[in-house]
Parts: C-alpha cells; sequence; structure tokens
C-alpha cells in the first residue's frame, strides 16, 4: 500500500501508547482507550508494574481488514503484536480497526500482559507466562467493577475445531509445562486453553499455594527445567495435579469481582497528523517483518 499525500495519517499519543491509524479518530479512540483501561486494570489487580519512562508501545491501527491482511501472514490472524522488531519500538501491536475476529482484543491484551511481564524480576517458564497473559487478558472492566478470571471461550472453540479435525489438542499436563511439545505441534492454539486452566487453578483456586508457584518460577527462571521446578516446588507433577480436584475445577471455574474507589479512565490522548516520513518507515519495516515469516 503506497502512502499518499491523501491517506490522513493520524498519531494518537498520551505517555503510554502512541497510536499511528488511517482509520477515523473516533474509532481510533476508541480502541486506544480501551487497552489504556486495561494498562490500568491490569496493574491493579495483578503485581505487575509498568516503569515510569518505559517506551510507549506503539499500536498500529489500519482502516480496515483489508488493508490489514497487506500487512499479516495469515487470514485468521485478528491482530499481533511484534517484539524488539528491527526498526519498531520494543513493543508493536497492529491490527485493523474492525476485525473479522471477534476476540481481537482478547489478542491485544495478551500480547499487552507479556510487554508488562518483561519488567518484572522473574521471567516466567512458557507455561505460566502464557497461561496468566490468558488469565488477565479475560478481564472485564466496567466503570469501577473489574472482573478476572472469565473461562477463555474462543480457546476452548478454537480446541473444539482442532479436534475435529482429527489433532491430538489434549495433552498431558506434564507437557504443557515441560514446553517439549511446542517444536512438533500442529495443534495451533488449542493448548492455551490448558495453560489458562493451570495458571487459573493456582491462581484462585488454590491460594494456599501461592509461596509453592512463586518458588516453582523463581526455580524455572535459569535453575531448572520447568518440569523439575515444578515437581520441585509442588511435591507432585502437573498431571497429578490434574488428577487430583484440577480436573473437578475445570467445570466450576470461579471468576472474581472487584471494585475500586473510582472508575477506571483512560489518560488522555493527544490527537495530531502523522509525520508521512514516520508512517513510512513504520510501514516497511512491518512489511519487511511480515515477508520473513511467510
Ligand atoms: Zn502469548
Amino acid at each position: 500500500m503506497a502512502v499518499s499525500a491523501e491517506s490522513a495519517w493520524r498519531v494518537l499519543e498520551n505517555p503510554w501508547f502512541r497510536s499511528l491509524t488511517n482509520t477515523n479518530v473516533e474509532r481510533a479512540r476508541e480502541l486506544i482507550e480501551e487497552l489504556d483501561r486495561f494498562r490500568v486494570g491490569v496493574q491493579k489487580i495483578a503485581d505487575v508494574r509498568l516503569p515510569t519512562g518505559a517506551a510507549p508501545t506503539l499500536v498500529v491501527i489500519f482502516d480496515t481488514a483489508r488493508e490489514f491482511h497487506e500487512y499479516s501472514w495469515a487470514r485468521d490472524i485478528g491482530g499481533y503484536t511484534l517484539l524488539s522488531a528491527e526498526g519498531l519500538p520494543e513493543l508493536t501491536i497492529v491490527l485493523p480497526a474492525r476485525g473479522t475476529n471477534s476476540d481481537e482484543f482478547h489478542t491485544i491484551r495478551h500480547e499487552y500482559v507479556h510487554t508488562l511481564n518483561r519488567y518484572r524480576a522473574v521471567q516466567f517458564p512458557r507455561w505460566y507466562e502464557e497461561g496468566i497473559a490468558e488469565v488477565l487478558s479475560l478481564m472485564e472492566i466496567r466503570g469501577a467493577d473489574i472482573t478476572v478470571g472469565l473461562l477463555p471461550k474462543e480457546r476452548f472453540e478454537t480446541m473444539a475445531y482442532a479436534k475435529r479435525s482429527g489433532l491430538r489438542v489434549w495433552r498431558s499436563f506434564d507437557d504443557i509445562v515441560s514446553g517439549d511439545l511446542l517444536a512438533h505441534d500442529r495443534s495451533g492454539f488449542a493448548h492455551y486453553a490448558q495453560y489458562w486452566l493451570l495458571a487459573h487453578y493456582l491462581t484462585f483456586g488454590r491460594p494456599d499455594l501461592r509461596q509453592d508457584l512463586d518458588r516453582c518460577l523463581v526455580l524455572s527462571d535459569g535453575m531448572m527445567k520447568p518440569l523439575d521446578a515444578f515437581r520441585n516446588a509442588f511435591g507432585m507433577t502437573p498431571e497429578e495435579m490434574w488428577d487430583g480436584e484440577m480436573r473437578q475445577y475445570l467445570w466450576n471455574v470461579p471468576a472474581r469481582r472487584f471494585r475500586l474507589k473510582s472508575p477506571i479512565v483512560a489518560e488522555p490522548f493527544r490527537v495530531k497528523p502523522a509525520d508521512t516520513a514516520e508512517v513510512q518507515v513504520t510501514l516497511s519495516a512491518i512489511r519487511a517483518y511480515v515477508e520473513k515469516r511467510e
């Protein structure tokens, strides 16, 4: 897509996000403010903090799904995130203003949790990193009310779909934790439901295991393989934990509601015309990344 003088690219920015977009201002504002409220909400309920002075996240919002697909590598992608891609800021989120996919916000929030997690002292093993990103990304914010722990319906639908296509989808929890299945797994995102379940169970179902979980995460960070760390911290394998009460937990997953003192509001965004050179440089860097993936 050529960047012509008449395509009205704009910048919307606050200290945390910088959005480049060619959609109308109202829609761009709606999307970026939603992400900004999530930034506030997730820091209220999870023990994670963006350091002051952290670089703003770049959010590129294309007006149409057609334009977006010129900058993505598969039809079924609703939005994506680039981490440390050449020529782009540390974190770049790319999405269409109106996607074909209803869960585009789930994806963006999920990716945003990964960004926040980069600032933690302990780097999580993959099963927990993905699991907690799933748990937190399904947060619902209505004014001062936050609900967290909701079921990832799309993940279970993906799982059911993969199963109908003859793929093996439900894995042993030992494989989920060890991470061994990733290199040769064809079932795509099917096992995200299992990452989610394990993180949910340990966070909300078993607060009594909090210290064991913390120890497990510390041990996994460079000292032990994730499966050994799990066994060492909990005194059982993940599959044994599943066979215990986690299997029942799945059928009655609790959600938690928090009421804050005041409603969450987005930090105001300034709107201005984008610099054409910046738009061109950004789009070609995204293009270069996408072509490498194809
Ligand atoms: Zn992820």
